[in-house]
């Protein structure tokens, strides 16, 4: 309810014309207050994530990042995660999340990779190609390929680049040593003539 509210102000203001608090009079001012508890639990939400060892890269994932059971993006550490001192990063098996609108607990990392593969979502039946592959230094699906690094483990490649013709390159290609796949077969083919 209180994440469709900025959508039916709009809508009231836009399309309709008119000011809210004048349409809707008694149940805009609940739906206020309704509001208002909404964003400052947001926010409680979004720092007590603070220090807990969410990889940096995946902060915007986690935001993205909703209750498996309601759908909620209200999602706090679960207090035992805490107690227990894990970390996201180094006990992503064991570290959960819960919800404040169910209170529903369980693994929040699934929940961030799940929600950067989704946004990364494509069609090959459309020529579309993957943006986001399994990271060869984590093993996670968080190496975004047009990024050339991994959000989970900051990953970066040794080479970026093709030598000679500047073509971008990918987690396959670092066995080149710098060239793409063309050049590097050119190369031996040179070498070997
Ligand atoms: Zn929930
Ligand atoms: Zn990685
Ligand atoms: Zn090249």
């Amino acid at each position: 309810m209180a994440e469709l509210f900025p959508v039916l102000r709009d809508f009231i203001q836009t399309q309709l014309g008119e000011v809210p608090a004048q349409i809707l009079a008694h149940t805009w001012q609940i739906m206020l207050l309704h509001h208002n508890f909404f964003v400052d639990t947001t926010q409680q939400c979004k720092d007590a994530w603070t220090g807990v060892g969410v990889p940096e890269g995946m902060i915007p994932w986690l935001d993205e990042s909703r209750c498996e059971a309601c759908s909620s993006s209200l999602l706090s550490p679960a207090q035992l995660s805490i107690d227990a001192n894990y970390l996201v990063d180094r006990d992503e098996g064991k570290f959960e999340y819960t919800c404040v609108a169910c209170g529903h607990t369980g693994l929040i990392a699934p929940l961030m990779i799940d929600a950067l593969n989704e946004a990364h979502d494509y069609d090959p039946r459309d020529g579309e190609e993957p943006s986001v592959e399994v990271c060869m230094q984590c093993d996670r699906a968080t190496y975004v390929i047009y990024e050339q690094i991994c959000l989970w483990c900051a990953a970066q490649l040794d080479y970026s680049e093709c030598a000679i013709c500047e073509e971008r390159l990918g987690q396959y290609d670092q066995d080149n040593g710098g060239l793409c796949s063309y050049h590097a077969h050119t190369y031996e083919k040179a070498m070997r003539d």
